[in-house]
């Protein structure tokens, strides 16, 4: 279903294609979000493209919307009138959400991406890790899965990384490829470790990893999260002790790339 609406800007459907999950949003032509779906990539973008367009349409009335498609799989999106760099689309999404964002931090299932904008949301700078699962979301997928728990429940059950322990008696884990650490979190827990002390020695890794990434870009507050992962307030927080600077969440996080592809419809 694509094509241009009827009146204005017209109905318009932003696309992210992750490699994890496939995101989209329904903005309607007095440019307010309407509507937003969710699904797994399963890898196949171009079944997941199609049905979120049509979940978003339906279930809204509408006839025609514009799509505009981003994200790992955005070539694929056989509805999109046009595809868009990810940096692009979260840039804009997290301007439109918060005009004052200096930084976005973005943290998908496999990379993540600093973004220091300029003003009027324009980019400056960014930087991205594809390359390395250290500092994406499959690691603490990986991290969440040898203690039986599901990511949602990491944050309540880590508690914040840097209240629980001193920097005497805190645990590290050193190893920076996840292959490594997972053995190291392994051992750990053979030796007594308690699995929240574990996962609190996780979350540090991961944000020492993307402090290297906030270096890159010279981060500047307001820095706003973005990305599935920004649901994880402890990661948040262990980022935020790392980098010392405020790191406030994005509204509706995960959407923030499929909002800024809508507002380029
Ligand atoms: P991508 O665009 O790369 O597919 P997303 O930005 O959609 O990635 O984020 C997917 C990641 O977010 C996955 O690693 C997933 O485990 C993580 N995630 C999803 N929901 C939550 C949650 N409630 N808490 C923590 N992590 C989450």
């Amino acid at each position: 279903m694509s094509g241009y609406g009827a009146s204005g800007g017209g109905w318009r459907i932003g696309l992210d294609l992750g490699s994890t999950a496939a995101k989209a949003v329904l903005v309607d032509p007095g440019g307010s979000v309407l509507d937003r779906a969710l699904d797994v990539s399963r890898g196949e973008p171009a079944a997941v493209a199609e049905k979120l367009v049509n979940e978003l349409s339906l279930r809204n009335g509408v006839e025609k919307a514009r799509v505009v498609a981003t994200g790992y799989g955005r070539s694929m999106a056989g509805s999109a009138s046009r595809t868009v760099t990810e940096i692009s689309c979260h840039a804009l999404g997290v301007h439109s959400l918060h005009p004052d964002a200096k930084t976005v931090l973005d943290i998908g299932g496999q990379d993540a991406k600093a973004i220091r904008l300029g003003s009027g949301g324009s980019i400056e700078d960014f930087a991205m890790n594809d390359r390395c699962a250290a500092g994406t979301g499959s690691f603490l997928e990986m991290a969440a899965r040898r203690f039986s728990l599901g990511v949602g429940e990491l944050s309540t059950f880590c508690g914040n990384t840097s209240a629980h322990e001193s920097d005497g008696n805190r645990i590290e884990i050193s190893s920076t490829c996840v292959v490594f650490a997972e053995s190291e979190m392994v051992g750990l827990a053979a030796r007594g470790a308690p699995p929240a002390a574990v996962l609190r020695a996780v979350h540090r890794a991961i944000a020492k990893r993307v402090l290297l990434l906030l270096r890159q870009v010279n981060a500047v507050e307001p820095l706003y999260f973005t990305g599935g992962v920004a649901a994880n307030t402890a990661l948040a927080a262990a980022i935020a002790e790392e980098a010392g600077v405020r790191v406030s969440i994005a509204d509706h996080p995960q959407f923030a790339g499929a909002l800024g592809a809508a507002l380029l419809a």
